[in-house]
């Protein structure tokens, strides 16, 4: 039986900011228990809800040594659906009211989880077979496992793997700042390895050091390897070539089901998704204040407001789209300037606009039910849950062809009467506008095309299963391939002056 161990900032139920919490909390129930002993490490974060934190367990703790200083590492455990999660507990770093907090201090925060992480095992006398990184609050474990802890022999033979979820976010510092902090050697941060541009990035770290790299869907794997998308990492991603694999997220079919979801005023099925839709949109309309028309096109988006989303685009066409026959549903936070964007088309076109600017998953869950359209005109989008969750519930995904996107979403085609979604390809806003526009005609004027790319839809199966094959597969082939040659090609992404 394989050990695996994932490592990651955060994780469904106990605290979520973003995807990553889904895929971290759901891909380890997802493989057989006979097949692998998966399990978890992430902060005991203050600010979890108070029901888990009575249900954790205190296992031990003790002082780890990090660069000048020493640092208490507690070690609480709970065991849920059949997973161990073990929790890091230090209060200097995991008290703030959220998860994260300025880059300045998340790096120090990080450096000290990464550590602690490895620190724990063999206190726990858990040797995992492959250690599992997500994104670049994990970055610096596989640097540490192959550095520091490269001459104890617990440690020997444990493979690591690290998943981008999003090549944005890096945890770039000062050099200098990120040896004190980290304590690592200094042989580690030159060009090649951890130094990028002039600072210490750890996601690079992460990408230099792990054996296997993975991203979140095929398409975000071609395209981070090109300067656009590839956030000045491209270059290192198209050295490593050989071990970047694409493997596209599901969702927790449990959690997401329009048959059984308590977030719903009706559950449904594919059977009675029409019928029930309405009555799911008038509570939708009534909850956020907008007039209560069952046959309204009702489009929605659920996003971080930030710039990755393409939420520019809508401005610049809000004033064309806000017609009487739409209505306009956002639920979101993030970036102020896109807070109070949303909140000023709400002001302007009250009853069409309807700008909630909060996180709430009973009312995301209320808007996959009764939106007819889910729109998402991302800039970039490494896989992206919305669509998948939206196509669940058979609402009908508006997309920009990148990412993840491209690989879930199959356009309609009229002609062939196919496909599950519309999509445009150009970062633009009057194609965007244009899609939208075809979209509310079919809804409007074919409803028998609009109702089949809802059940098409809503038959695609965007589970876990699949995915977490093809990580098993990858697992397997990790533990028992031959050690390789290090790479020597020139994986170095500055420009000579
Ligand atoms: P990202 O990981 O870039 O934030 P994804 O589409 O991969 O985007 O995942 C977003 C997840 O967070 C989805 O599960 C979505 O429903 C949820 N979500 C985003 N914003 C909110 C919000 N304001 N309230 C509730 N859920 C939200």
């Amino acid at each position: 039986m394989k050990k695996i161990l994932y490592v990651a900032s955060e994780c469904v139920p106990f605290i979520k900011t973003g995807g990553l919490a889904d895929v971290v909390g759901t891909l380890p129930k997802t493989f057989s228990k006979d097949e692998a002993d998966v399990r978890v490490v992430i902060p005991n974060y203050m600010c979890m809800k108070p029901e888990w934190k009575e249900q954790m367990k205190d296992v031990t703790y003790f002082s780890m040594d990090l660069s000048w200083r020493n640092q208490y590492v507690g070690i609480k455990e709970l065991v849920y659906e059949g997973i161990t999660f073990y929790f890091i507990d230090n209060e200097y770093y995991f008290a703030g009211p959220t998860p994260y907090s300025t880059m300045e201090g998340d790096i120090e925060k990080f450096c000290y989880f990464s550590k602690a992480a490895l620190s724990i095992l063999p206190v726990l006398d858990f040797k995992p077979d492959i250690i599992h990184c997500h994104d670049w609050q994990a970055g610096l474990l596989p640097v540490y496992l192959k550095t520091t802890f490269a001459g104890n022999s617990f440690y020997e033979d444990i493979k690591t793997v690290f998943t981008i979820h999003n090549l944005q976010f890096q945890g770039m510092t000062g050099i200098d700042r990120l040896k004190d902090l980290s304590g690592l050697p200094a042989e580690v941060f030159t060009a090649d390895k951890l130094e990028c541009y002039g600072g210490g990035n750890m996601l690079k770290g992460g990408l230099t050091y792990a054996d296997e790299i993975t991203t979140v869907s095929d398409t975000y794997a071609g395209e981070i390897q090109m300067p656009y998308y590839g956030e000045k990492l491209d270059g290192l991603l198209r050295a490593r070539n050989n071990h970047l694999t694409g493997i596209v997220n599901g969702i927790d079919y449990k959690i997401y089901d329009p048959s059984a979801d308590p977030a719903l005023t009706a559950t449904y099925s594919v059977e009675d998704v029409f019928e029930k839709k309405s009555m799911n949109k008038m509570a939708l309309q009534k909850k956020t204040g907008l007039p209560e028309k069952k046959d309204m096109f009702v489009i929605g988006i659920i996003s971080r407001l930030t710039d990755q989303k393409g939420l520019d685009l809508i401005d610049y066409i809000m004033d064309d789209l806000c017609r009487d026959d739409i209505q306009f549903v956002v639920l979101g936070s993030g970036d102020p300037k896109y807070e109070n964007m949303f909140r000023y088309y709400e002001h302007k076109y009250p009853t069409i606009v309807s700008a909630n600017i909060c996180y709430d998953d009973t009312l995301s869950k209320m808007m996959y039910a009764g939106c007819d359209a889910i729109l998402m005109p991302s800039r970039f989008e490494p896989c992206g849950l919305c669509q998948l969750m939206a196509l669940r519930y058979g609402t009908v995904p508006i997309v920009r062809e990148t990412g993840g996107l491209k690989d879930t979403v199959e356009p309609f085609n009229e002609y062939e009467n196919d496909g599950t979604g519309f999509s445009f390809t150009n970062y633009n806003a009057h194609d965007m506008l244009h899609v939208i526009e075809y979209a509310k005609e079919v809804y409007y004027d074919q409803k028998a095309q609009w109702n089949g790319i809802v059940e098409r839809g809503m038959k695609k199966d965007f589970s876990w299963k699949r995915s977490a094959g093809i990580y098993m597969d990858l697992y397997e082939k990790m533990l028992t391939i031959v050690e390789e040659e290090p790479e020597t090609e020139d994986i170095t992404d500055e420009v000579e002056e």
